[in-house]
């Protein structure tokens, strides 16, 4: 053999074997950072069912990173976000530090990626700029001050400045998602209608409500305790340069095992959709198998994708 074809045959030989490389593989994984450690929910197990959900996609490389318990000392709480392409927010507790809240905002300002996922949004409810970047919350004090409620009439958005608390839910039920924007990359090729499986609604939610694309909504039946409106669950916020996925399902259950919303095929692939969504702009994952249909529940008991 020629010099020449042997070296042409060595580059295409080293070409095929990084291609298949475990290593290679692993660096192009999405770099994910999940935050958790305080929060009014059962946060031990949700984020880590988070970072199951994530890792077990092959898609995510996942850090977990947790605060200070209640009252800790928060100057040890310093998340390096500009390691990561997306920070998954599953914390509700004691305000962060100056200087990691600054960072925060750095991060975010600069084009980062963000989940808001569950009762993240009932955080830092006097922290005006955390508000904007979640762009509705509830809870912990809000009312009028914080902004509108802004729910669905006819389909279309409305914000609503009368008084009253920020955040309700009536009792946890299967209900009906009813998509808004079947063009965005997160929801194309989904179900216009699928069924949730049991989980809170939240409703009543007020905040600065800067929602860029609203995915899906649904109705809050006051039959069960509900605003008796058709209101925003799962949204990207318009903040800048910054891509923020919002996803108000999820409440967690007690075990891992026993957790009927995260386990929710539906809840799962919006989650790995929207996150992937946040970390690049992009989603390329397909949409899978066992997705809800508009009638029937679907679930991944142990939070595995179906092509594992
Ligand atoms: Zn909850």
């Amino acid at each position: 053999m020629q010099r020449t074809y042997k070296i042409l045959f060595a580059l295409v030989a080293i070409c095929i074997a990084t291609s298949f490389s475990p290593v290679l593989a692993r660096s192009k994984r999405m770099k994910a950072l999940i935050i958790s450690g305080q929060n009014n929910h059962n946060w031990p197990v949700s984020h880590r069912v988070l970072r199951l959900i994530l890792a077990q996609s092959d898609l995510f490389e996942v850090d977990t990173l947790l605060t200070p318990a209640k009252g800790g000392d928060m100057s040890k709480f310093n998340p390096e976000f500009e390691d990561y392409d997306v920070v998954v927010l599953d914390y509700n507790g004691d305000r962060w530090s100056q200087s990691t809240d600054e960072k925060f905002l750095r991060y975010v300002k600069r084009g980062g990626g963000v989940v808001v996922y569950h009762a993240a949004d009932n955080a830092f409810a006097e922290w005006e700029e955390f508000n904007k970047i979640i762009a509705l919350g509830g809870w912990e004090g809000r009312n009028e001050r914080s902004g509108p409620y802004y729910y669905l009439i006819n389909g279309i958005g409305v914000l609503d400045n009368g008084p009253g608390p920020g955040g309700s839910h009536g009792a946890q039920r299967n209900y009906p998602m009813h998509c808004r924007n079947a063009k965005h990359p997160i929801t194309r090729g989904l179900p216009d209608n699928w069924m949730h499986a049991q989980d809170e609604m939240y409703d009543r939610m007020r905040g600065p409500a800067n929602i860029k694309d609203l995915l899906y909504s649904g109705y809050a039946d006051p039959k069960t305790g509900g605003s008796g409106r058709e209101e925003p669950l799962i949204f990207t916020v318009d903040y800048g340069k910054a891509r923020i996925f919002h996803i108000m399902l999820g409440h967690c259950g007690p075990t891992l095992a026993d957790n009927p919303a995260m386990q929710c095929a539906g809840f799962q692939t919006l989650l790995l959709r929207g996150t992937e969504w946040a970390a690049t702009g992009k989603v390329k994952q397909p949409v899978p198998s066992d997705f809800p249909t508009d009638k029937e529940r679907r679930f991944r008991m142990g939070y595995m994708p179906p092509h594992k």
